[in-house]
């Protein structure tokens, strides 16, 4: 669905990302991984177009992705710390990306709007939620408009434990469902029960892409977080 093709970005004189190739399909749920730094937010951002490499091509579908709008709507983001207009209730900002993406209240997915119980909160300006909440915000319009490609930058990051197992609930059942799921995390504990793949992202390059199954096998662990550790 997505491949990626010998990209680089330089920041200044930092590469963030070098010569990186990959190919990613529906039905997989990818867990990039690796340190701080090591360029998995460049690489996710240039999938959606929000950071153009220097060079290489990214394809959608076999299309060049630019910029473009409506390859836009194709994927659901939730970035690493959502940026909503402060003095904007949650409710106006549902209604805001309703409003933009036009699609009918019957067409949307509104499981975790449900389960977050956001109608409690509808009312809340966005400047006064916490951390968790607003992470919750953050999936729930990720999710909506039932996207083919879901970016998910440290999910569960704030979000309480009971909240945290509803989320990965939701993602698996969104990965049976044949979507594209890309998801970073540090905690490697939450991967295990979601991720298909494993690319562990080092100074801007994979250093592996693999099937967690493989990688469970080669390092005779069935936990990611044993599997990296033997493998570092
Ligand atoms: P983390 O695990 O901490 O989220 P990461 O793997 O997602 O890290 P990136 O956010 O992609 O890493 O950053 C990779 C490098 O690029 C870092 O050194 C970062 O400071 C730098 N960087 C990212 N965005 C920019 C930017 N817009 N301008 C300059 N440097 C940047």
């Amino acid at each position: 669905m997505i491949t990626i093709q010998n990209i680089s970005k330089r920041f200044g004189k930092l590469q963030v990302l070098d010569n990186v190739s990959l190919t990613l399909n529906g039905g997989q749920c990818v867990a990039l991984i690796g340190p701080n730094g090591s360029g998995k937010t460049t690489l996710i951002k240039s999938i959606l177009g929000m950071v153009m490499p220097q060079s290489g091509a990214l394809l959608f579908k076999g299309n060049p992705v630019g910029q473009q709008w409506e390859y836009r709507r194709d994927i659901g983001y939730m970035p690493q710390i959502g940026r909503y207009p402060e003095n904007m209730t949650i409710g106006q900002v549902l209604d805001m990306m309703k409003d933009i993406r036009k699609v009918p209240e019957a067409a949307l997915d509104r499981d975790l709007f449900d389960v977050f119980e956001l109608d409690k909160m509808l009312d809340k300006r966005m400047g006064t939620l916490s951390g968790g909440t607003r992470q919750k915000v953050s999936a729930c319009l990720a999710f909506m408009f039932k996207p083919e490609v879901l970016i998910l930058d440290e999910p569960t990051a704030g979000l309480d434990p009971v909240s945290t197992e509803l989320l990965k609930d939701k993602i698996l059942a969104e990965k049976n469902n044949n979507r594209l799921i890309i998801i970073t995390s540090h905690v490697l504990s939450d991967l295990d029960d979601l991720a298909t793949e494993v690319i562990y992202m080092q100074e801007g390059r994979p250093l592996f892409h693999k099937p967690l199954e493989v990688l469970k096998e080669e390092t005779g662990t069935d936990r990611l977080a044993k599997a990296i550790a033997r493998i570092m």
